[in-house]
């Protein structure tokens, strides 16, 4: 008779007697039953012999009071009847081998006569299915991939274009060496003489079978006498896997781009943690970036200014022609429509925006020097007639 058995079973309601009967009111009640029921008296019967057989099932349990203390101690934990209804939802299995947590061993618990090696036990398989098949070994449950950050280093094309970069990653990963069993090569890890493999150690406490993992071999189940040199004994190695990463047009210096499911595999069943990569683009030696848009800084002449010019200018993508128009400030932003970070989902097309300085010349020729004074006598302006007026006090 298994714990399952207790929590299926209502003994009270077989025999018809209260929780809190006596010890001689559950005797008397049974006797009665057992009278009524006998197969001498039911030739043929089956439903009364069933009923015999649940009756001195009931009997055998009620009438040992250490046993009537278990069968009650587990009917209040869990609730009569109450698995699977009432049980995973709040309980969290297996101690992921972390932390040191007690937890059920849910085989034991439930499992068919001979515990964890049961084959087709009805709760162990629901267990399996729900907690990602692990048969009541320490550290079952399915546990998501860490999360992995990189960094890449981008030129400032690539940043503006989207690129497919490859990228190393550092990853623990199995053990070459030792395939991952962490044991020389040519020897092999022998199964744990505390655990006897499960990597779980069972005590008992009242009607219950309470597990933790096993410390001889810290839940592993196994023993290892000659470790492997490469991974000392872990079975995880870190090796560099390259992956391919398509880094998306428009992408900014110190952006993080988030991979889902590029990250460290998940254990047991469970996801893969996600990539993250850490952006770096290069200052490119004439463009600039302001959001979608990039920028370019375009010295131009004085002449150039007052009387207008044509200037050929550089984009991502080709040169343009560039219109300066007669009597352009210094300072002045020119737009090129569509020429800066392109078009892609959910954006338009950035501009190329040209932003013209006016070049001031150090050193003058005699004949430039004598060309500019001749400039100055013929067109006398004051370029800041407010800031003379408040100098003289006219404001
Ligand atoms: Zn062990
Ligand atoms: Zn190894």
């Amino acid at each position: 008779m298994s714990t399952k058995d207790f929590l299926e079973k209502d003994y009270y309601k077989a025999l018809g007697v209260a929780k809190d009967a006596s010890a001689a009111d559950i005797k008397k009640a049974y006797r009665k039953l057992a009278r009524e029921l006998h197969p001498d008296k039911n030739p043929g019967d089956a439903t009364a012999e069933a009923r015999f057989k649940e009756v001195s099932e009931a009997y055998d349990v009620l009438s040992d009071s250490s046993r009537r203390r278990e069968y009650d101690e587990a009917r209040s934990l869990f609730g009569a009847g109450g698995f699977p209804g009432g049980f995973p939802g709040g309980f969290r299995p297996g101690p992921g081998g972390a932390g040191g947590t007690t937890s059920f061993d849910l085989n034991d618990l439930f499992g068919q006569a001979g515990g964890r090696t049961a084959a087709g036990g009805g709760f162990s398989d629901l267990l399996g299915g729900l907690f990602g098949g692990g048969r009541g070994r320490a550290g079952a449950t399915p546990t998501r991939g860490a999360d992995v950050e990189t960094e890449v280093t981008l030129d400032f094309p690539e940043a503006v274009r989207g690129v497919t970069v490859p990228l190393q990653l550092a990853s623990p990963a199995r053990c070459r060496t030792c395939s991952g069993n962490g044991a020389r090569p040519g020897t092999a890890p022998r199964q744990c003489p505390a655990c006897l493999g499960t990597g779980l150690i069972t005590r008992n406490q009242g009607a219950f079978a309470f597990s933790e993992p096993c410390r001889e071999c810290r839940g592993t189940g196994s023993v290892i006498d000659d470790p492997c040199p490469d991974c000392r004994g872990s079975g995880v190695t870190t090796q560099t896997s390259t992956i391919t990463v398509k880094i998306p047009a428009g992408v900014a210096d110190g952006q993080r781009i988030r991979l889902a499911g590029k990250g460290a595999p998940g254990a047991r069943g469970g996801p893969a943690g996600d990539l993250f990569v850490r952006v770096h683009v290069r200052q490119h030696q004439l463009f600039g970036r302001k959001g979608d848009d990039l920028t370019l800084a375009l010295p131009i002449t004085f002449p150039e200014a007052v009387l207008g010019a044509t200037v050929r200018v550089p984009t991502m993508d080709g040169t343009v022609t560039l219109k300066i128009p007669a009597g352009t400030a210094s300072g002045r932003t020119f737009r090129v429509r569509g020429r800066g970070v392109p078009k892609r989902a959910g954006t338009s097309a950035g501009d190329l925006l040209v932003t013209v300085e006016v070049a001031v010349p150090k050193n003058l020729s005699a004949d430039a020097r004598e060309a500019l004074e001749k400039y100055v006598a013929a067109q006398p302006d004051d370029p800041r007639p407010h800031i003379t007026a408040a100098v003289d006090g006219r404001a």
